[in-house]
């Protein structure tokens, strides 16, 4: 747990959000200022910043995140439609908030392949 870290401070219940998922690894809450009707954030319950922090033994946890956006997506009723994951890091690829997460959006589709 980071002190000043706000998905931290959701993880552990101490700032409210709308969760849809939560296990011993991860957490999934409702996106405050969604993109698509579903906008879901996915993230690791342990603090890790971002995809620069990531080291070998956080691959099956790194995994874990897609499976459970997997079943989110079908818990959702997007599975079939169709989503989009989303994992933004650093300056330039629009990180706001430095707690690794996935971005799971859906419900529409989405405009713009890439940039
Ligand atoms: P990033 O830009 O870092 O990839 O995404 C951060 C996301 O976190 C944004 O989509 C933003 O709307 C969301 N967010 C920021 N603060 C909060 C919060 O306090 N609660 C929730 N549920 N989402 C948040
Ligand atoms: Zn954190």
């Amino acid at each position: 747990m980071s002190n000043d870290c706000i998905f931290c401070k959701i993880i552990a219940g101490e700032i409210p959000s709308t969760q849809v998922y939560q296990d011993e690894q991860v957490t999934a809450f409702r996106d405050i200022n969604p993109a698509a009707p579903t906008h879901i954030l996915i993230v690791p319950n342990k603090h890790i910043a971002s995809v620069n922090d990531l080291v070998p033994k956080d691959e099956i946890l790194v995994g874990h995140l897609f499976t459970v956006a997997r079943k989110i997506a079908t818990q959702e009723g997007i599975a079939t439609s169709g989503y989009r994951l989303i994992i933004n890091h650093g300056p330039d690829g629009g990180q706001e908030v430095y707690h690794l997460h996935l971005h799971l959006l859906g419900g529409q589709k989405m405009r713009h392949k890439m940039g």
